[in-house]
């Protein structure tokens, strides 16, 4: 019986050494606010799965406490400028805007949305195309402890640029996932999505709460491969944010396996040795929780899991 125990929480240290190496994916749901219908359904999703909500939306407040509670990561949607002419939220950030007027409308924004750690930009290609005006938004970042995950509504972006000289952290989205609402456009981008993070360690997709959106992530979810993990953007902050110019990996089998003797089979082999206290620092919260893995911290903390050959 013992010996079983021990085979079985190696094993489960493992599975936690490959989580190690695993992709990271983390998926954003922002436009929260309007629909309470859709929306609720996103926060019946895996804790990991983030939102972002629009501060002067409806049901912002009631929203934002709402994923909150559920262990959801909470970003502020804060609304900038397109170039293109289209409908406004109130409070849309501009590149000439004062600085005062800026700063109250982040200050307005985090009162509107309780528990947000972070903010992404909604539209915004006019906004954030301006180092001018994107240094007026870090400069009053800087006095808050948020994060800036860039939607990437355009290409040169000068987030990075402006966000110099400040503590200001900026991560990037990857992959929109629902440009289009139709299932199979979706659910492509979706696997793009994890074929990124598979090859360079992490991504980042946003996607909205639509009916064919939500209805796709309740399809995919479950079936991630093992070497993916599901993060908060907040989980990102310390990777190097690598772009490969390597093709693609193969779409992986999907998967049911999250269990670990299974799991261990597709994690890719590494080569250097994982202490597995770090190992164990990146768990996903799928696991982290589970009796392998109090086995693992209770026996087997300070020893080191080595993967393949030790070179
Ligand atoms: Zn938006």
């Amino acid at each position: 019986m013992s010996h079983l125990r021990k085979i079985s929480g190696m094993l489960t240290g493992l599975l936690i050494a490959c989580s190690a190496y695993a992709g990271k994916l983390s998926i954003v749901i922002d436009d929260f606010g309007y629909r309470p219908t859709q929306e609720n359904q996103v926060l019946q999703m895996p804790p990991a799965i983030s939102v972002a909500v629009l501060p002067n939306a409806p049901h912002a407040r009631e929203m934002a406490t709402k994923a909150h509670q559920r262990g959801h990561e909470v970003l502020i949607h804060l609304p900038m400028a397109p170039i293109s002419k289209q409908p406004l939220e109130k409070d849309t950030l501009t590149p000439d805007m004062p600085s005062s007027e800026i700063e109250r409308i982040i200050r307005e924004a985090v009162a509107r949305v309780p528990y947000a750690v972070g903010l992404n930009n909604h539209m915004g290609s006019a906004m954030t195309s301006s180092l001018p005006g994107m240094q007026k938004v870090m400069q009053v970042l800087n006095h808050y402890n948020f994060y800036f995950l860039d939607s990437m509504t355009i290409g040169n972006s000068q987030s990075t640029r402006a966000a110099q000289g400040t503590s200001v952290k900026i991560l990037k989205r990857r992959v929109f996932l629902d440009d289009t609402q139709n299932e199979a456009d979706i659910r492509k981008q979706f696997i793009r999505a994890v074929r990124l993070a598979q090859r360079d360690g992490s991504a980042i997709a946003i996607g909205h709460p639509h009916p064919t959106t939500v209805k796709v992530l309740q399809q995919m979810l479950p079936t991630l491969p093992a070497d993916i993990i599901l993060v908060r953007p907040s989980q990102l902050l310390n990777e190097p944010q690598i772009i490969s110019n390597k093709p693609l990996p193969p779409e992986s089998k999907p998967t049911r396996a999250r269990n670990p003797f299974r799991g261990v089979q597709i994690c890719p082999v590494k080569v250097l040795p994982v202490p597995a206290i770090h190992a164990l620092g990146v768990v996903a919260d799928s696991i982290t929780d589970s009796a392998g893995v109090r086995y693992i911290k209770t026996n087997f903390s300070g020893l080191t899991f080595t993967l393949g050959n030790t070179p």
